[in-house]
C-alpha cells in the first residue's frame, strides 16, 4: 500500500518488523480462555489435538486487525471490522517508529 507521505509499505512476506496484529481488548479474555482450553483439555486424540489448535487458530485470526507502520513518516494504517484501512498520525513525531518491531 502506498502512505499518504509517498512512502511504499510492502506486505510481501512473513516476519516484517514494521506490521502487526492487533486485538481489540473486547476478545482478549474469550481468546486466552481458549488457548487455557486448548492447553488444558487439548484433546485424547491427534484429529481431537489439531481441532483444538485450528480452533485457537481460527479465533486468533478472527479476532485481530492487521496494522502497519510506514518507516518514513511512522502513521499507522489499521483495518477496522468493515475491512477498510485507516490511517493514524502520531502526535511524538520521530519517537514512535518500529512499533511492531519483535525484538
Ligand atoms: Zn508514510
Amino acid at each position: 500500500m502506498e502512505c499518504i507521505c509517498g512512502h511504499l509499505i510492502l506486505d510481501n512476506h512473513d516476519h516484517l518488523s514494521n506490521k502487526g496484529h492487533v486485538i481489540p481488548d473486547q476478545l482478549w479474555l474469550d481468546l486466552l480462555d481458549r488457548i487455557n482450553s486448548a492447553i488444558e483439555r487439548p484433546g485424547k486424540t491427534d484429529k481431537e489435538r489439531e481441532t483444538a489448535c485450528m480452533a485457537v487458530r481460527k479465533k486468533l485470526n478472527d479476532s485481530k486487525r492487521t496494522a502497519w507502520q510506514c518507516d518514513t513518516c511512522e502513521r499507522l494504517y489499521i483495518d477496522d471490522t468493515n475491512g477498510r484501512t485507516l490511517a493514524f498520525e502520531s502526535a511524538s513525531t520521530g519517537v514512535a517508529t518500529g512499533i511492531f518491531r519483535g525484538f
